[in-house]
């Protein structure tokens, strides 16, 4: 099993909540995946697109026999039992999956680019990373903690 894989969780149509949750358990209960920890949830202003409403974010951290393909193809089959329409750019969902990181691995492929590139730059990425694994490192990027730290005037905040 390789560890330290981890995805995150983003939603902000019909209860977020409720889609994180669900997905979690849709993710758990994959073959060849092993849920090790969900993180809390957070609050977080949409990027690229204003008129939405905020989304609520999350990250698992999984341990996987599965290839970072096979992976992607079994969270983009959650994303579409979820309901997920693929309308434009940074669009409302209801749900998105990303793999953030899978283990050390580096990789630029448009299709799955390892570490995901926008992941080093978003609270709503590193906060819930942060949460699951504080010594955590991007690769090429550096700690997650201290990308965090660079991120402060995003709004973002931990739900109950
Ligand atoms: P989005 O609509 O933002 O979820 O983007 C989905 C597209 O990004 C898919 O076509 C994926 O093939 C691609 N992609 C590239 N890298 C990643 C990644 N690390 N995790 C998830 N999707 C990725």
């Amino acid at each position: 099993m390789q560890e330290n894989v981890f995805v995150a969780l983003g939603s902000n149509l019909e209860a977020p909540r409720e889609q994180l949750r669900q997905a979690v358990a849709a993710i758990a209960a994959l073959d060849g995946v092993v849920l090790r920890a969900a993180s809390s949830h957070y609050g977080s202003a949409p990027v690229g697109y204003d008129d939405q409403p905020d989304f609520v974010n999350a990250a698992v951290r999984i341990a996987t026999t599965l290839s970072p393909r096979a992976l992607l193809t079994a969270l983009q089959a959650i994303e579409q039992a979820q309901g997920r329409e693929r309308s434009f750019r940074n669009a409302p969902r209801t749900l998105d999956l990303d793999i953030v990181l899978f283990g050390d691995r580096v990789q630029g492929d448009p299709e799955l680019t390892l570490p995901h590139p926008r992941a080093h730059e978003r609270a709503f990425v590193l906060l819930p990373l942060q949460e699951l694994s504080p010594d955590l490192q991007i690769p090429g990027q550096g700690p997650v903690a201290a990308l965090a730290a660079r991120c402060a005037e995003q709004r973002i905040a931990r739900l109950d």
